[in-house]
Formats: C-alpha cells, sequence, structure tokens
C-alpha cells in the first residue's frame, strides 16, 4: 500500500490514491496539502514500520485502530 511520508515532521500519511501522479500528492486526512511537494514522498508503508522515526498519522491510522468505520 502507499503511503505519503512527510520528510519534514517524519509522519506518514495513507496516499488517497485518487491521483497516481506525483506532483498531486494527496493525503487522506488533507493535513499535507499545504506542504510544499518538496517534502512529500511516496513511499510503501509496510518499508515505514520498521523505522522508529516514522510516526503514523492519527487522522490516517485511526480506522485501523480502533476498528469502527
Ligand atoms: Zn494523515
Amino acid at each position: 500500500m502507499d503511503g505519503v511520508l512527510n520528510e519534514h515532521t517524519k509522519t506518514i500519511h495513507k496516499h488517497r490514491g485518487e491521483h497516481v501522479d506525483q506532483s498531486d500528492v494527496q493525503t487522506i486526512c488533507g493535513a499535507t496539502a499545504h506542504v510544499t511537494h518538496g517534502r512529500l514522498q511516496l513511499v510503501s508503508i509496510d518499508r515505514t514500520t520498521d523505522d522508529r522515526s516514522i510516526t503514523r498519522c492519527g487522522r490516517c491510522f485511526s480506522d485501523a485502530d480502533s476498528g469502527g468505520y
């Protein structure tokens, strides 16, 4: 699964997936809409799980924790 890494805050978001174009990176929570694209990187979420310096966005990943919605 693709994720969007904010290299500035070391936070991984879920990629919204509507636009695969890297020039228009969108996240589920929309938190990165105002972030300079140069600091966003499309990465595999699986590859970030081993890196403890990277934090998962609470809004993008809240569904996995609560099990609801
Ligand atoms: Zn997010």
